[in-house]
C-alpha cells in the first residue's frame, strides 16, 4: 500500500479527480478518457468538498489495520456536481446518519501501518452541522 499511497497522495487529500475539457464532465478517480465523449483532453480537477448521502452501511469486523474503527461507516456520496464517491464517515455519532444528510470532507487520519506506526491521512466526510472533533 505504502509506494501507491505516496504517488497518489494528492487523490486522498484533495479529492483530486479530473474534467473533461471537451465536455466538461468530472470524474472521480480521474480517468485519462472522457466516459461520457471520448475525448482524451482530461486535467486534473479538485472535487467539491461538500455533498449528501445517498446510501450507507456500517462495517462490522473490519479489515487489518482498521480494527479501532468498528464498526465502521461507509457512505456513498454524492458531491456536488454530481459525481459519486465511497468514503468513510467520521465525527457523526452512527444514530445520526441519515441517508440525505449534507456532508462535508474533512482531513483525517485514516491508518496507521506495521510496529513502526507509519500514519496515513486522507479525506473522509462529516455530517454538516455537527459539532467537530478535531482528536479523532
Ligand atoms: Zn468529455
Amino acid at each position: 500500500m505504502a509506494v501507491s499511497y505516496w504517488r497518489e497522495r494528492d487523490r486522498y487529500y484533495r479529492i483530486l479527480g479530473s474534467k473533461c475539457q471537451n465536455c466538461s464532465a468530472e470524474f472521480f478517480p480521474p480517468l485519462y478518457r472522457c466516459r461520457k465523449c471520448g475525448s482524451d483532453k482530461l486535467s486534473d480537477h479538485e472535487m467539491p468538498q461538500e455533498g449528501q448521502i445517498l446510501a450507507y452501511t456500517l462495517l462490522r469486523d473490519p479489515m487489518t489495520g482498521f480494527e479501532d474503527h468498528d464498526p465502521m461507516p461507509i457512505a456513498l456520496i454524492e458531491l456536488n456536481n454530481g459525481v459519486r464517491i465511497v468514503a468513510q464517515l467520521a465525527d457523526t455519532p452512527i444514530d445520526q446518519i441519515t441517508v440525505g444528510s449534507k456532508v462535508r470532507a474533512v482531513f483525517r487520519r485514516v491508518r496507521v501501518n506495521g510496529p513502526n506506526g507509519q500514519i496515513f491521512y486522507g479525506y473522509k466526510f462529516a455530517i454538516k452541522n455537527e459539532k467537530v472533533n478535531l482528536t479523532r
